[in-house]
């Protein structure tokens, strides 16, 4: 993790927050929250690496023994209390929490640890921790926004090389391998996930890169992200292969004018649902309402999924700092799919789009 950051500020704030919502304990396990706070992260092993922030009093990161020497220790953060194979760790944190009332877990915490607690903690409860960790992550500072744009100008990169790349002849595995090279060679620490979904594999928005391969007349869906400082990049652009037959173009610009007049709609106190609104209203003016089966967006982070959601009936209002991705999609069954994703960020005045590469159609051999 950044160094950058302020994790003693971060815990004073989550502190606060318990406070606010009447909580004696958080409990931080797998997913961001941990490493948000901490600058930790843990793996998602069956060994149990747990945080314990009480609203009063000094911090514990239990961690696996053999994982102790992965994390940097802060003495004015948290005492680190590495677990031997042969202690009980559920134990080890009911211990500290024997006190609480109310105590906030992380939703990415494994069920097995959770109803371990409850064993141990019959008179305790527990409560989701997510109204915390979203009222803590859902604006991205300044030092979050530049690490999201080095993310997404370090995707922009791959997209233009793609551009040049010969799709024709390959396997949307091979494809894929050639996406994960290309993520880390333009920057990216890691390499999280690709779609690359051809021809009428494309009609299904998370479809898995299989042996198909690519030819002449295809779409081809890529969507991929790496991650920069621990802040992620997610991008989608779709490529032709060969010259594109007139209702394709007709569909994509549609996808195209939905995506951009989605971005115009980001402002401070518009309503998240508005945004998707705007787009599936150019999607539906064209005539595809009921092809484009999913939500407009979601927030962006550490996670690649995170607050705020932009669907229908969420309506809460976007804010300055407020990340998160604007991929409208069309998907014909058994035909083809296309779909745009840029990342953007809601400003004082308006938003930024953190992707700069172009929107146009990109034909490709
Ligand atoms: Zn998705
Ligand atoms: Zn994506
Ligand atoms: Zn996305």
């Amino acid at each position: 993790m950044n160094a950058v950051f302020d994790h003693a500020g971060r815990i004073s704030a989550a502190r606060a927050l318990l406070a606010d919502h009447d909580l004696d304990v958080l409990l931080l396990s797998g997913g961001p929250d941990l490493p948000y706070l901490m600058g930790y992260e843990a793996m998602p092993l069956e060994r149990l690496t747990m945080a314990v922030i009480p609203r009063d009093g000094a911090a514990t990161l239990f961690v696996p023994e053999l994982e102790a020497p992965r994390v940097e220790v802060v003495p004015e953060l948290f005492e680190l209390r590495p677990w031997t194979e042969t202690e009980d760790p559920v134990v080890l944190v009911a211990d500290r929490c024997r006190a609480a009332r109310r105590v906030a877990v992380t939703d990415q915490t494994w069920a097995v640890f959770l109803l371990g607690l409850q064993r141990e903690l019959p008179g305790v409860e527990f409560v989701s921790a997510r109204p915390l960790s979203r009222a803590l992550r859902v604006r991205k500072d300044p030092a979050e926004v530049e690490l999201l744009r080095r993310a997404a100008h370090a995707a922009d990169r791959v997209v233009t090389r793609l551009e040049a790349t010969r799709f024709s002849g390959r396997s949307e595995h091979e494809l894929s391998d050639v996406v994960a090279r290309m993520t880390l060679d333009q920057g990216s620490d890691v390499a999280t996930f690709r779609i690359v979904a051809s021809g009428p594999n494309a009609a299904s928005p998370h479809h898995e890169p299989g042996p198909r391969v690519i030819g002449e007349g295809d779409a081809v869906v890529v969507d991929f992200g790496g991650k920069v400082g621990g802040y992620c990049s997610d991008t989608t652009r779709t490529f032709h292969v060969g010259a594109p037959p007139v209702e394709f173009v007709e569909a994509y610009e549609a996808v195209r004018r939905a995506q951009e007049a989605g971005v115009a709609a980001v402002a401070p106190g518009v309503a998240a649902q508005d945004v998707d609104a705007v787009a599936r209203s150019v999607i539906a003016g064209a005539g595809y309402a009921e092809r484009f089966i999913h939500r407009l967006g979601h927030g962006i982070g550490l996670d690649v999924h995170e607050d705020p959601y932009l669907v229908d009936g969420n309506r809460e209002p976007l804010e300055a700092g407020m990340a998160f991705s604007i991929e409208p999609g069309v998907y014909l069954p058994g035909r083809f799919g296309i779909r745009i994703e840029d990342i953007v960020v809601c400003t004082a005045t308006g938003v930024d789009s953190l992707n700069q590469s172009h929107h146009d159609l990109r034909i490709v051999e």
